[in-house]
């Protein structure tokens, strides 16, 4: 139970950022920096380069939070208005940085327009009381200016100008206890919700939320007031309950999950895919060092290639189709011997939109697993579109893989 954490507010600033041209990127870096110094952080706000809107919401966040970050609109133009609308809010003025305008002039603008000139020196403008953050990549410099509630601080916009600020907001802050993520696959977002809920009650200063992204479901818990051991505890119990679907506990992906029980049993994994195009293969090589336990993989999208490169019979295709069973076992195990591994997983299926059927509809997959002593097959139904179905699908081979190199 140690330091609190004091709250905290983000805002972006920029007309292209609220109209969609631009995606704000510097919110989340910005958050997880506050997070990561016991701040936290309760609301993130975009507002467009409107001076009277981005005065009035800087009077109500300075008002409400000890601490509030603003990025963007401090450049040279004429819609860089983010010192005029904070020294707006606060009743502040501004006074000219001769240091600023010297540094500025140094830096040898060449500009043919003399307005554009001038507009340059804007940037050398501090707000009354304000600490400067001098530029270190850009012209740009961040102020942090005393505010009722705690402090403002004013960074550049551009992701590039902005992070070697970030180290400032944690200035006289001790760091926070890192959160602790399970990931899970092969259990639905509510299912490890409830079970995470039911666990952490007992465990009073520990926070806990579900991410879901297609195929994968993270817990994330956080230190609220518990400690580092109390949380570490809390993780243990969370990831017993789940059991089997939390594959990992220290941020490992599930390819490189795979990857690891597959080094350690000894073992070279390969692919047969279809409707995946590769992406399984490539989920595996994304992992530095796959290469000690991954042989290769073939993408067998036509029945053509089937027969041609793994040798499918003929006959099983035009007896069950290229998305069954037989046709997964049959790849699976020829591709045993074409990609020279140990295990190896075949998955066929149909991504949509089009060539489903009453009897296979869009999104439904075959998998086959082949080791050297058994071979299991599966059939999933994914609801979804085509990017769905093939990541979805994706995601489940890999945890196929996992489940069977694992002793599941
Ligand atoms: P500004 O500081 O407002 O002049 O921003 C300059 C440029 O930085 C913009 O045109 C964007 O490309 C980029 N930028 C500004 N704010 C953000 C943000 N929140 N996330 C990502 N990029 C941004
Ligand atoms: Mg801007």
């Amino acid at each position: 139970m140690g330091e609190k954490r004091l709250s905290a507010a983000v805002v972006t600033v920029g007309s292209e950022l609220v109209s969609g041209l631009q995606l704000d990127t510097n919110t989340r870096e910005i958050a997880a920096t506050l997070t990561a110094h016991m701040y936290s952080v309760v609301e993130c706000v975009s507002v467009g380069d409107e001076m009277e809107i981005l005065t009035s919401t800087l009077g109500r966040l300075c008002g409400a939070y000890p601490m509030v970050v603003v990025t963007g609109g401090l450049g040279p133009t004429h819609d860089d208005i983010t010192r005029q609308a904070a020294a707006a809010a606060m009743g502040i003025s501004m006074t000219s940085s001769a240091d600023l305008v010297t540094d500025l002039r140094n830096r040898g603008w060449r500009h043919l327009d003399p307005e554009a000139a001038s507009q340059v020196y804007r940037q050398a403008d501090v707000l009354d009381g304000a600490r400067v953050i001098p530029a270190v990549t850009g012209t740009a410099p961040g102020q942090m200016v005393p505010t009722p509630a705690g402090v403002l601080v004013l960074l550049p916009g551009p992701p590039s100008e902005m992070r070697p600020m970030l180290e400032m907001l944690g200035e006289g802050r001790t760091a926070a206890t890192p959160s602790r993520i399970l990931r899970c696959s092969g259990i639905s977002e509510s299912d490890a919700q409830v079970i995470a809920s039911r666990v952490v009650a007992s465990h009073p200063g520990v926070g806990m939320g579900v991410l879901a992204s297609p195929g994968d479901v993270r817990v994330v818990l956080t230190d609220t007031d518990a400690g580092p051991v109390e949380l570490d505890k809390a993780a243990t119990s969370v990831a017993d309950e789940i059991g089997w679907a939390c594959y990992s506990t220290d941020g490992a992906a599930l390819a490189e999950v795979v990857l690891r029980l597959a080094r350690n049993a000894g073992v070279k994994l390969g692919t047969a895919e279809s409707c995946t195009g590769g992406l399984i293969a490539a989920e595996l090589t994304s992992v530095p060092g796959s290469s000690a336990s991954f042989s290769g993989s073939v993408v067998t999208y036509s029945n053509r290639s089937k027969v041609d490169i793994l040798g499918v019979p003929e006959a099983v295709l035009a007896d069950w189709g290229a998305v069954s069973e037989q046709t997964a076992t049959s790849m699976a195990l020829n591709a045993r011997t074409t990609i020279g591994c140990d295990v190896s997983l075949a998955v066929t299926g149909i991504a949509g939109p089009d060539g489903g059927t009453p009897d296979k509809p869009v999104g439904t997959v075959w998998f086959c697993l082949a080791s050297s002593n058994e071979t299991v097959t599966k059939m999933v139904r994914i609801p979804g579109n085509r990017e769905l179905v093939r990541l979805r699908a994706t995601s489940m081979g890999l945890d196929m893989m996992r489940r069977e190199l694992g002793g599941d």
